[in-house]
């Protein structure tokens, strides 16, 4: 059994936290929201005043936050002080990797071990603890979290060094923006050709075509009942998070002179999309956007 502190308990640190509960860990998590700390104490996590409270004691921190920022300032604002040495510091929020090699710095000059660990799978995957771990870490802090990792989630990949897990994260991302853009592009140009979307669908998720936005999350309702196009695009991914994420890869892009007009444009893309109402809707939403964008 190990003492785990958790800091963050909203929509994917809650579900995270309630499996290590469930697999016999001793949990003690702190939020700033009430809503989320009592919803914790409900799913037997012992709730703390504050982070440094959970964090006395424990011996393995995790994060689960917005930004590199609020990492940064719970870490020094009172978490690496009060955990005793060698503490094993997780931070599982999707941050830029700059801010994930500083937090690591952070506690190891604390006297303390760190790791990036950012995660997929969404609030399904955190409930079913079936996320998808990417992790930047040495080999020894690897071994020592896979077996927590493991119970929140179904596949945990060592992915290199500090902020390696971030790297892999942001890159995922730009994939899966740019791709979900193409899908909706030729859907719609598919339907102003007179092709139907269902014989698009049967083409190109075969075809070279193929991917998961495509065949997983397809954002025309129809060809797969589970995707979010067939109950109002409610998330599933939100479009806010996929406009952070990109926000990330754009500030990656131009920071290391990487070429990419595409990642570019699809940060672009989903800002906009956030700010004109998308931003609680699935991204696959983007669809919409694009069909009245080409309305005659
Ligand atoms: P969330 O807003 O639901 O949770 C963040 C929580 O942190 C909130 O409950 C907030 O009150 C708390 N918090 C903020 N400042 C704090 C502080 N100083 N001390 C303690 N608690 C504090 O967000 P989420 O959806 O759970 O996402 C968390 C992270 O996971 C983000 O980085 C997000 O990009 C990433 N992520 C989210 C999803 C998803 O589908 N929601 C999927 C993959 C990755």
């Amino acid at each position: 059994m190990t003492n785990i502190a958790f800091i963050g308990l909203g929509h994917m640190g809650g579900p995270m936290a309630a499996n290590l509960v469930k697999a016999g860990h001793t949990v003690t998590g702190f939020d700033v929201a009430p809503p989320a700390l009592e919803a914790a104490r409900t799913n037997g996590v012992v709730v703390a005043a504050t982070g440094p409270d959970a964090a006395a004691g424990a011996d393995v921190v995790i994060t689960m936050l917005l930004s590199g920022q609020q990492v940064l300032d719970v870490y020094r604002g009172g978490l690496l002080a009060a955990a005793k040495p060698g503490t094993l510091f997780i931070d599982s929020s999707t941050i830029d990797v700059d801010s994930a090699r500083a937090a690591r710095e952070l506690a190891i000059s604390a006297g303390h071990r760190g790791m990036d660990a950012p995660v997929s799978g969404g609030v399904v995957g955190a409930e079913a603890g079936t996320l998808t771990f990417m992790v930047g870490a040495d080999e020894a802090d690897f071994a020592a979290a896979e077996p927590l990792l493991s119970i929140m989630g179904g596949r945990v990949v060592h992915c290199g060094g500090s902020g390696a897990g971030q790297a892999a994260k942001i890159c995922n991302n730009m994939i899966l923006g740019i791709s979900m853009i193409a899908v909706s592009e030729a859907f719609v140009l598919g339907e102003k050709l007179g092709l139907s979307n269902q014989a698009l669908f049967d083409v190109s998720s075969t075809a070279s075509g193929q991917c998961w936005a495509l065949t997983t999350n397809c954002p025309v309702p129809g060809p797969v009942p589970a995707s979010p196009a067939n109950r109002e695009y409610q998330p599933g991914f939100a479009g806010a998070l996929m406009a952070k994420d990109l926000g990330l890869a754009l500030a990656a892009l131009e920071s290391t002179g990487t070429d990419g007009r595409l990642g570019t444009m699809a940060a672009d893309i989903y800002r906009h999309f956030a700010d004109e109402g998308g931003a609680g809707l699935d991204f696959s939403g983007i669809i919409n956007a694009i069909r009245e964008r080409s309305a005659d």
